[in-house]
């Protein structure tokens, strides 16, 4: 039985109208990771990769239980109505803080059965080229998660501030593919936006001296992005970067399933690019007031 390796899916909504809002630039440019000068190359020995029977049930076992957590907050009460009181059941916190850890455990699982056949995987602490150049996705319970994150820092201001600058700085590339002369054939509007983004050299906002700043809130996307080469060659603008060997493991159906199902009840949409989810959030939903969490 193999098991493949697969691409960041970069999602982007429709937003709301609101105060932060993206709506007026076309949001449906972005699926995923393939621009052709973006896309990390995948080296023909690890495209699939043969586990024993028992690794493939361990973590199908691990995605079982991924899901059931996040199934398990859905069926909370107080989720529904919690935007009017911005008050949430603090299981909500302690289920998904169970989640993303044992999506880290599955990864490090995976990455240990690698390890076996020969590949190791070389990223380090202080290396962030995956933090930088790209938009970051994210979910809506992801989103409060590291909004509660944002806060628990202490520097809540200075990160909202960073996330501003960031948000203007996509909001600029894609006011210029609103215009119609980018409507090209010849062209994907979305290999272009990932392009002229990419060439901002855009730090995340929470990146400081190379670290994330919000780790144990990060993203899930931000959790699954690794690198067989050596972590300089991550770099794009490395001599060596074409032949830099990355690759992604992604949650699973299930996962994005149950994720789907919590965000439908939490009846928030706001956009899946995590700078101006967290903005929307910030100012229009929760008035950069904190979560309350009951028991
Ligand atoms: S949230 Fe953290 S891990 Fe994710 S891109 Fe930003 S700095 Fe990197």
């Amino acid at each position: 039985m193999n098991y493949c390796f697969c691409m960041i899916h970069v999602a982007l909504e429709h937003n709301n109208a609101s105060a932060f809002s993206s709506s007026s630039v076309p949001m449906e440019i972005l699926r995923d990771y393939t621009e052709p000068h973006i896309q990390p190359r995948y080296d023909a020995a690890i495209e699939t990769v043969s586990l024993p029977e028992d690794a493939i049930e361990t973590i199908a076992h691990f995605q079982d239980k991924i899901a059931r957590y996040l199934f398990e907050i859905s069926c909370l009460s107080g989720l529904s109505d919690w935007l009017s009181r911005k008050t949430l059941p603090s299981h909500f916190f302690k289920y998904f803080q169970k989640a993303v850890n044992l999506y880290d455990e599955s990864c490090q699982y995976f990455i240990g059965q690698l390890r076996r056949q020969g590949f190791s995987v070389r990223c380090e602490p202080g290396c962030a080229h995956c933090c930088c150049h790209m938009p970051t996705g994210i979910s809506t319970p992801e989103l409060i998660y590291l909004y509660y994150g944002m806060h628990q820092s202490g520097v809540f201001s200075r990160f909202f501030r960073r996330c501003l600058e960031a948000e203007e700085q996509w909001r600029e590339v894609l006011k210029t593919y609103s215009d119609p002369a980018f409507c090209d054939e010849s062209a994907s509007i979305r290999e272009s936006v990932l392009r002229s983004y990419h060439r901002l050299k855009h730090d995340c906002p929470f990146l400081q001296e190379r670290l994330c700043q919000i780790y144990p809130y990060r993203p899930i996307v931000c959790r699954m992005h690794f690198s067989l080469s050596s972590p300089h060659w991550c770099n794009p603008f490395h001599f060596q970067n074409e032949h830099a060997v990355r690759f992604n493991l992604e949650p699973g159906e299930k996962i994005f399933e149950a994720l789907q199902h919590l965000e439908n009840r939490l009846r928030l949409k706001v956009s899946d690019i995590m700078v101006c989810g967290l903005l929307e959030l910030s100012v229009n939903i929760m008035k950069f007031d904190e979560i309350n969490w009951i028991n």
